[in-house]
């Protein structure tokens, strides 16, 4: 049987919405054995989606992240929200799980500040070791 691919001109580089990685029109490399046309649930958003492989759980790579991203904070999805900046205290809107300052300049600043406490510390190992040395 003759494997159905989407209607795509032949040797476009496509994103593989299964492994997310680089493929190209058909010589996209799977591992696990490739299904016929299946329907599966997806575990995040609950969708019916077609299933493409035998270990696939999820309908994309949107969902897949998801999924991952909330196993690591013990089944919640981090709330982005509100956030209080580290450099002026001014709650701001996320736009990263990670985001710690609320603007631009407070980004640049608090760079400035950890490569300040940064050199502070060699500056006082450099000075421990003089001790040791002397
Ligand atoms: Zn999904
Ligand atoms: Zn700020």
């Amino acid at each position: 049987m003759k494997r159905k691919l989407p209607l795509s001109p032949a040797n476009t580089i496509v994103l593989d919405p299964v492994t997310g990685k680089l493929a190209q029109m058909g010589h996209i490399v799977h591992g696990p054995k490739v299904l016929p046309y299946t329907e599966a649930v997806c575990e995040e958003c609950g969708r019916v989606y077609g299933r493409r492989r035998e270990d696939q759980r999820f309908c994309s790579t949107v969902c897949r992240m998801k999924w991952w991203r909330k196993q690591r904070y013990g089944g919640i999805e981090p709330e982005l929200g509100v956030g209080i900046c580290v450099v002026c205290s001014s709650p701001f809107t996320k736009t990263r799980a990670w985001s710690k300052c609320c603007s631009e300049d407070c980004r640049i600043e608090n760079r400035r500040r950890q490569v300040k406490e940064f050199l502070e510390r060699k500056r006082q190992a450099a000075v421990a070791e003089a001790h040791q040395e002397a």
